[in-house]
């Protein structure tokens, strides 16, 4: 049986050993001590709880059947949850044609033009007409000057910071098109496991091992070296030799550092034109609860966090040990102080922030703080993306690529993991199959 080293045991990996383990002898390795990659968990109390807010829409298809497939369905539940937007200094209800009609920084002719944009959005079919445009020109005539910039371009600022301008209205649509479709008349219903994510990843780690794939936990790949057709994996510990294929599902700044020598120059110019925001998310568990939404976008550009995400108004808190729990998401570049400044200062700096939003806040209710830092968080999706977007092979070698980064018109997420997993999979064995058919 030939060999495939996949790096990175996040899911988009280990989808693809799901698929693959049948016709290879696979081994997977994983920098960390835990798998799952951004879709990680850590000890929140009596149960797990993720280093980053998660939940399924409901359009999320590859992730409702993995879930089915693992015999866990019964384990996934949609609860009603709240959406808030944070503007002018009052916090509204947002997301639904009634919270429109009743948000009040915005007069009816400035609503009725959001409304129609987004009605617009979401009758077109094809992206691709989109790709030539970025979101801020498209939202802007469609929405209007005032709507696009109480609503859409804090947004868009929050997400990209200074790139905002340039990104793709493709991009917009498959975010507003997708998101929709967990939204009616009364709200959203957002899926979540009952039990957090762990109980999905514990269950494909357990269908792993039952496919004999391996899992190489706290094995870092360094450097991938090549000789008579084979590959071999060099470590922080050990080498690993003789590998037929090599599937890297890491972010791309990360893969050329271990494989440059390897990658052909086309592909690497690609590479190299990918641009990412980083992402540092702060974890409050409060004695009392923040707010009443789930999900709080902010409008406020002086405040530089994105969103405030109280999973304790999706998810009980009996299960946090009667905590409230808050996500406080800032996407931002990594040369931002506020990606390397410690948890403490961290929490100073924002505790202004909070109490411009909720006068009631008292950092005294804090009781425990965590933060989580991703260099590669987002990829900065621009105009005319699926130009740049690389193939999955490397020219001339057997080596595949499989990251966020060729998730388009999406937006990343753990579905699209999925499904580029299974992708990257098929790739795989069409392309090794016209390669034995070729050498016989
Ligand atoms: C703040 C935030 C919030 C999110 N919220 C949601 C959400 O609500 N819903 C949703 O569906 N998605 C969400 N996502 C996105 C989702 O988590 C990702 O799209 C998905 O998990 C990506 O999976 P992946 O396998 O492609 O990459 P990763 O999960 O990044 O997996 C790559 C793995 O490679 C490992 N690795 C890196 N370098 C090496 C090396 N040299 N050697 C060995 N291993 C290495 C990493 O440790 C990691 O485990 C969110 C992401 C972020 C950052």
């Amino acid at each position: 049986m030939k060999k495939i080293a996949i790096i990175g045991a996040g899911y988009t990996g280990m989808i693809a050993a799901r698929e693959l383990s049948k016709y290879y002898d696979i081994d997977i390795f994983e920098l960390d001590s835990t798998i799952g990659g951004m879709a990680k968990t850590f000890d929140a109390y009596k149960t797990p709880l993720e280093n980053y807010y998660r939940h399924i829409f409901k359009s999320d298809s590859y992730a409702i059947q993995l879930i089915k497939e693992l015999g866990i369905s019964d384990q996934l539940i949609w609860p009603k949850t709240k959406m808030g937007y944070y503007s002018g200094g009052g916090i509204y209800e947002f997301g639904t044609p009634i919270s429109l009609l009743k948000f009040k920084p915005l007069n009816l002719w400035n609503k009725f033009r959001f409304g129609c944009s987004v009605i617009k959005i979401k009758t077109i079919r094809h992206y691709e007409k989109l790709e030539k445009i970025s979101a801020h020109e498209w939202l802007r005539k469609y929405a209007g000057k005032k709507a696009y910039e109480m609503i859409w371009e804090p947004l868009l600022f929050s997400k990209f910071g200074s790139s905002y301008k340039n990104i793709s209205m493709a991009w917009m649509w498959g975010k507003i098109v997708l998101r929709g479709s967990s939204t009616d008349k009364d709200g959203e219903s957002l899926g979540y496991i009952r039990g957090s994510y762990q109980v999905l990843t514990d269950a494909l780690e357990q269908d792993l091992k039952n496919k004999n794939v391996r899992i190489l936990c706290k094995e870092k790949v360094t450097k991938i070296t090549k000789r008579k057709n084979k590959y071999t994996l060099l470590t922080e510990n050990k080498q690993y030799a003789g590998y037929d294929i090599v599937l890297s599902t890491i972010a791309y700044p990360y893969f050329i550092e271990i494989a440059e020598n390897l990658i052909d120059s086309k592909t690497l110019k690609k590479l190299k034109k990918i641009q990412y925001t980083a992402a540092r998310i702060m974890v409050l568990f409060m004695k009392k609860p923040f707010m009443k939404f789930y999900w709080l976008n902010n409008g406020n550009k002086d405040i530089p966090f994105g969103g405030l995400i109280e999973h304790t108004n999706f998810i009980d808190k009996k299960y946090y040990d009667n905590k409230h729990v808050l996500y406080i998401s800032n996407y931002m570049y990594e040369n931002d102080p506020l990606y390397s400044i410690s948890k403490n200062e961290l929490f100073k700096k924002y505790v202004p922030m909070l109490k411009t939003i909720n006068q009631d806040f008292d950092p005294k209710n804090v009781e425990r703080i965590e933060v989580f830092k991703e260099r590669y968080a987002q990829p900065i999706i621009t105009k005319n993306y699926s130009k740049i977007i690389p193939n999955f092979k490397i020219q001339e070698e057997n080596i595949f690529i499989a990251s966020m980064p060729q998730i388009y018109p999406e937006d990343r997420g753990l579905n699209y993991a999925i499904r580029l997993g299974i992708e990257v999979a098929k790739q795989i064995k069409k392309q090794d199959s016209v390669h034995t058919k070729r050498d016989q």
